[in-house]
């Protein structure tokens, strides 16, 4: 479920990349960023003592209409603000205090944050007293380290775990179909968000828990209970950084990781982006069931055949996501709106969805006999039985003679094979070849 985040803070040049890297190291990021910016990556995963954790380095998040560096600072920190649960506050224990470290101080200590202070450059021991003189910023013990040798960081991790919010044993709704709408800024995810509120009376009140759940609406619709994921995150308005694509994307992100069903909304008006691809591959990877919302269709100039045309696009622009349905929505006029929570539900019962494994094998021996496996060399495939082996999505083991026979374009052709015999609209599945031992 949800991993808690942690930013890293402070005015430039204080060392905050070096100890994201560091705090990083070779672990895979979560995220392809996009590269080519001033840093590579501005977010990962990391973990300590069995607690794994997203990290931000917010110094990474630097923008173009804001060049005065009082603006910069304050952006960045505002959105460790609203992002994090836990903030390293970095600041340079060669220079000391400045001014500027003292402005970071004041914005996260009035957002009443949870703070770790570390002071960066100490690279040998005998430095460690300089961090004292940052004790009056009030975060408690500043924590002397250097990012550029590792000294230090130990103490840093721990300090911030012991700060993170007990693992969520989650007051989960068991029932509640998780829905979260993503897509790039202005598409109309929150006018939507709007527009399924107000349309449902039957809106009940947050569940009293975890400060996360405050940030999802529960809605309940023809006796099925909804969650409407991070619908604080989509409403919140009007803050620069809301334009960046990068930041958009971990937005994205932490909705997906919290979703059983995914929404892609795509702005009709505009058609296709490769952002929106982007944003759609993330939640294929991670999984979830999935549908297209192309709203703003009141402004789209039709005929009888734009629909289907952009189906057709949509189609060749997401190839891989063949199985998921599009729905042409607006949330000006609210057409087609009370026809979304619906289909997610359809997609959620697609998505953990258990077919017997006589019914399974009988459609792959038909395949099979339709369409004979791959062979190489003299051999061929045999593919001996089939079982489901998860939901959410659904996965399906193969056991055969010799997986490595198997083609990427045969497996497809299964694939589709099962999609006819059983439906699954909405979710991807997934398919394992093993060796039958
Ligand atoms: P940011 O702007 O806060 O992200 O700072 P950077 O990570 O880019 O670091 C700024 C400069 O400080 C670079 O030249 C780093 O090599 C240097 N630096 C970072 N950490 C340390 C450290 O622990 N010790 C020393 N001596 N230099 C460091
Ligand atoms: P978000 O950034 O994805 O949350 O997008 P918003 O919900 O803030 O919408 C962005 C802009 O598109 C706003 O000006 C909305 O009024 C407008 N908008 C949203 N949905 C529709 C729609 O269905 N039709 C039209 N014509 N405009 C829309």
């Amino acid at each position: 479920m949800a991993l808690p985040v942690v930013a890293i803070v402070g005015r430039p040049n204080v060392g905050k990349s070096t100890l994201f890297n560091r705090l990083i190291g070779e672990r895979i990021s979560i995220v392809e960023d996009t590269p080519g910016v001033t840093r590579d990556r501005i977010y990962g995963t990391t973990d300590w003592n069995g607690r794994s954790f997203h990290l931000i380095d917010t110094g990474g998040i630097t923008l173009d209409g804001v060049d005065e560096l009082q603006n910069l600072i304050r952006v960045q920190a505002e959105l460790a603000i609203d992002e994090a649960d836990v903030v390293i506050f970095v600041v340079d224990g060669r220079e000391g205090l400045t001014v500027a470290d003292r402005d970071v101080a004041g914005l996260l200590r009035r957002a009443g944050k949870r703070v770790v202070l570390a002071v960066n450059k100490l690279d040998h021991p005998h430095h460690f007293g300089a961090a004292y003189e940052f004790y009056e910023l009030g975060f408690g013990e500043p924590i002397p380290i250097s990012a550029e040798h590792g000294a230090g960081t130990g103490d840093l991790l721990d300090a911030v775990v012991s700060l993170l919010p007990a693992a969520e044993e989650a007051p989960q709704d068991e029932d509640a179909i998780r829905v979260a709408l993503i897509g790039r800024p202005n598409v109309g995810k929150s006018s939507l968000i709007n527009a399924l509120v107000g349309e449902e009376r039957l809106v009940v009140s947050p569940v009293a828990g975890t400060t996360r759940d405050a940030v999802d609406t529960p809605v309940e619709v023809g006796g099925q209970r909804y969650i409407l994921v991070d619908t604080a995150g989509i409403r919140r308005k009007g803050k620069v950084y809301e334009t960046i694509e990068r930041y958009s994307i971990f937005r994205a992100l932490r909705a997906i990781e919290r979703a059983d069903v995914v929404f892609v909304v795509i702005d009709g008006a505009e058609g296709i982006t490769e952002q929106d691809k982007r944003v759609a591959g993330h939640a294929l990877d991670a999984g979830r069931a999935m549908g297209f919302l192309v709203n703003k269709w009141d402004v789209v100039e039709k005929d009888d055949k734009t629909a289907h045309r952009f189906e057709e696009a949509i189609a060749s622009e997401f190839p891989f996501m063949r199985w998921a349905p599009v729905l042409f929505v607006s949330a000006r006029t609210k057409q087609r709106i009370h026809r979304i929570l619906p289909l997610a539900q359809r997609l959620a019962e697609s998505h953990c969805m258990r077919v017997s494994t006589s019914t399974l094998n009988l459609v792959i021996q038909d395949a099979v006999r339709t369409v004979s496996p791959p062979s190489d060399k003299g051999q061929r495939l045999r593919i001996y039985y089939a079982t489901q082996v998860g939901v959410k999505p659904p996965a399906f083991a193969l056991y055969v003679n010799d997986p490595s026979l198997m083609h990427f374009s045969y497996e497809r052709y299964l694939e589709n094979r099962l999609r006819e015999a059983f439906g699954f609209a909405g979710t991807p599945i997934r398919l394992s070849v093993r060796a039958r031992s």
